[in-house]
């Protein structure tokens, strides 16, 4: 190390407010890049958004030679490039989309000493012209991005990164630091030796996202959970991701179907296309994008909300990656896995056709990883976590399904009994709808054709719904008595396990389904239709132009003034006086007196052109007024029906009975409602006036984000439904200190 080299702890500083624009050091990054600038050896890991790219830009600045970055990413390399360029920080690429003059004459500008940052693929640096080339220049250190590439136990080897290991040879020196994302122990431990790293300087940033949710839903229902979750976000942006290309644009297609500005993204569509698609969902303009694997890696976009992969991954270093693009503000963000068996066996078929047995192997064992991720019963945060070889003491994590809703197991052994008999019974030559609907007593003609509503299984399960039938038949299918043929109709059969299980009559305990609480299906093809008279229709059009204007007004998101659904509320109750206004669901005091006026006047006006609501609505108000008999769930969704009985004056344990749920599920589902920006009636559920402010002193102390500090905070002693309840009253009122 030079003596030009040793800049001060305050010429970084300025460095990083001038250059970078960045006003302080996030955590690791300063003890990084004092490590670098003295000389040594770094592996840094930090999750996805963590700010890697600073540990070696920063220091290539206070180096006084080039900062040779050695990158996977040849599509992102001329953004980066340009980027620095425009911080007046000169960089340079060499990449195989450049003329040999070009490549000729950055080369040339890097051995004058005018080059801080030169980015370069690995295959490049590979080539001995490159070696002799970099002799010629001052070189001060070596970057590695994406450093797990190197390893045979990574997701994402590359053997162009195996040759890395000359440049130790050549420039042994030069100090490296390796950068990933994603390194199991097992990984790290390959990238240290791979690169002859001196031992010393391994930097680990928590690999917890706190304000990631995590959950895994069963496939089977994704279309109505995705409409739902996009319909909620509300135009924020969101990442579907697909296995295949062509699910993309069937995915892409159907969602534009339904309403939402979404467009595809996959290696296959043109450069452009690639490009105007990527640039539109960093503007918002296209705020969902259904993409394969080749979408994120370099967007860096702060605020997209939800990430939900349709399709399983193949590793859990790659799921934790692509759900790492949420959140990158720090907000809460929702990730969500969409699992069934047939993915996983769609998968397997893949990893079947691989020439290379240890190569197999790994994609085994990686797949493996992901389907009990998706199966456990315990927190996935924790799973996550110790995958990385973190380690995660705590018990309840307060932001994963399994934490949120927990899930009891139960004795399962006659309904699986009943299952795998009637697979037995049809010939094993039947798919899991046909199945169920024989299970259930279905009457359909195929059925009847085929003499199934004579056998002894017909119509034998009545304690579960189609649903739960359908969710216990596929953790059958996990557990392995079932196995799901991947042809073009799928067909289920047994495995040896299975007819064993039914011979020996064993016993089996699985978890239990969750309730069926969705919202009720009519209509062909199951659509979800939300009743909406055409008188209500058409006053929610005008409500809608208000809202738009008043919103602009006050430079605020449409949603908070009114979600839609308080709209749909409106329209539908019609009131007329401010205090129908204020009964209205989704409206609450606070909002009736901001925007009581202009609302109710809009109601009136439309009343005067279109003559009186017809009479349901005005009934229904006035029902709830009297505080007479308690309002039936309305239809509209899972929500939205807590929502009202809550408003009705129960509590949580009456709600929790009334629709048969879990206390958590039901507070998970005012959690949801109150994102959604739905006021809550919480004022009869909260804890005693001591014990909230108790726990709001708590919340101050720690934090509103996670719960478990504040629960530690006041020793355990406050239940978790009682500090969610008062987390929510607290956002609510404004007094949520930020997490
Ligand atoms: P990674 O490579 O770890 O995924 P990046 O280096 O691309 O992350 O950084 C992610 C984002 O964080 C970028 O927008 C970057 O500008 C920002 N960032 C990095 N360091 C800081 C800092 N100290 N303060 C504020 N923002 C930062
Ligand atoms: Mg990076
Ligand atoms: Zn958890």
């Amino acid at each position: 190390m030079t003596e030009d080299a040793l800049a001060t702890e305050r010429e970084l500083q300025s460095l990083l407010r001038e250059r970078f624009g960045h006003e302080e050091f996030r955590s690791r990054q300063w003890e990084v890049i004092d490590n670098v600038l003295s000389g040594r050896d770094s592996l840094v890991l930090m999750p996805t958004g963590g700010g890697k790219s600073l540990c070696y830009q920063l220091p290539a600045l206070a180096l006084p030679g080039v900062t040779l970055v050695v990158s996977p990413l040849i599509a992102l390399m001329k953004d980066q490039v340009d980027a620095l360029n425009a911080k007046g920080i000169p960089a340079e690429f060499i990449n195989s989309s450049l003329t040999p003059w070009e490549v000729e004459s950055a080369q040339e500008r890097v051995v004058q000493g005018l080059v801080k940052l030169l980015y370069a693929a690995p295959e490049r640096v590979a080539t001995p012209g490159f070696a002799r080339f970099l002799r010629n220049a001052r070189l001060s250190l070596i970057a590695i991005d994406e450093a797990h590439c190197i390893s045979e136990w990574g997701h994402e080897f590359r053997p162009d990164y195996r040759e890395l290991a000359h440049l130790r040879r050549e420039f042994p020196e030069t100090p490296i630091i390796a950068l990933t994302a994603t390194a199991t122990p097992r990984v790290r431990q390959d990238i240290l030796e791979h690169l002859g790293m001196r031992q010393g300087g391994v930097f680990v940033e928590s690999f917890n996202r706190q304000n990631l949710r995590y959950s895994v839903r069963q496939k089977q229902g994704w279309r109505r959970e995705v409409v739902e979750r996009l319909r909620a976000l509300r135009e924020q942006a969101a990442i579907i991701y697909c296995f295949s290309r062509k699910d993309t644009e069937d995915v892409a297609g159907w969602l534009r179907g339904e309403g939402f500005h979404a467009a595809p993204y996959h290696a296959g569509l043109d450069a452009e296309t690639r490009r105007r698609t990527q640039e539109s969902f960093l503007r918002g303009e296209t705020p969902v994008v259904v993409a394969t694997i080749a979408f994120g890696m370099g967007v860096d976009k702060p605020n997209i909300r939800l990430v939900a992969h349709h399709s399983m991954p193949k590793s859990l270093e790659g799921y934790y990656q692509e759900t790492g693009r949420a959140g990158r503000d720090g907000l809460p963000s929702e990730c969500v896995l969409f699992y069934s068996a047939g993915d996983r066996s769609k998968q397997e078929q893949f990893i079947r056709e691989m020439r290379n047995a240890q190569e197999q192997r790994n994609a085994r064992e990686m797949l493996g990883r992901v389907a009990a991720y998706a199966q456990q019963t315990g927190c996935r945060r924790r799973t996550l976590i110790e995958y990385f070889g973190e380690e995660w003491p705590h018990e309840n994590c307060g932001a994963c399904d399994a934490c949120l809703d927990p899930r009891e197991e139960f004795d399962a052994t006659e309904i699986a009994q009943k299952i795998l008999s009637a697979v037995a019974r049809t010939g094993e030559r039947y798919g899991p709808a046909y199945v169920m609907r024989v299970l259930v007593g279905g009457r359909d003609r195929r059925i009847v054709a085929n003499g199934h509503d004579k056998l002894s299984v017909y119509g034998i399960v009545r304690d579960f719904t189609r649903p739960q039938v359908r969710e216990i038949l596929a953790q059958l299918v996990a557990r392995d008595l079932l196995v799901e043929n991947d042809e073009e109709y799928a067909t289920l059969s047994l495995t040896l396990k299975g007819w064993a299980f039914l011979k020996e009559r064993q016993e089996i305990r699985l978890m239990r389904p969750a309730a069926d609480d969705r919202p009720p299906q009519r209509g062909p093809r199951g659509a979800v239709q939300v009743e909406a008279s055409p008188y209500a229709q058409g006053l929610f059009e005008e409500l809608r132009t208000l809202r738009k204007q008043t919103a602009d007004a006050e430079g605020v998101a449409a949603f908070m003034v009114f979600p839609d659904s308080a709209l749909r509320e409106m329209a539908a109750a019609a009131p007329r006086t401010p205090e129908e206004f204020a009964r209205v669901r989704g409206v609450g005091a606070m909002k009736a007196e901001r925007y009581g006026a202009p609302f109710l006047d809009a109601v009136r006006d439309y009343a005067a052109r279109n003559g009186a609501p017809p009479p349901a609505s005005a009934g229904r108000l006035s029902s709830a007024a009297e505080g007479g008999a308690r309002p039936a769930p309305r239809k509209q969704g899972v929500y939205a029906a807590t929502g009202e009985l809550l408003s009705s004056g129960l509590s949580i344990a009456e709600i929790a009975r009334e629709r048969g749920l879990a206390e958590s599920t039901i507070i998970s589902h005012m959690e949801r409602l109150s994102e959604r920006g739905e006021r809550l009636e919480l004022e009869r559920v909260l804890p005693a006036p001591d014990a909230l402010r108790e726990m709001e002193r708590a919340f101050s102390v720690c934090g509103g984000g996670a719960l478990r500090p504040v629960y530690e905070f006041l020793n355990e002693s406050a239940p978790y439904n009682a500090l969610r309840i008062a987390r929510l009253h607290l956002r609510q009122e404004g007094r949520l200190p930020e997490a």
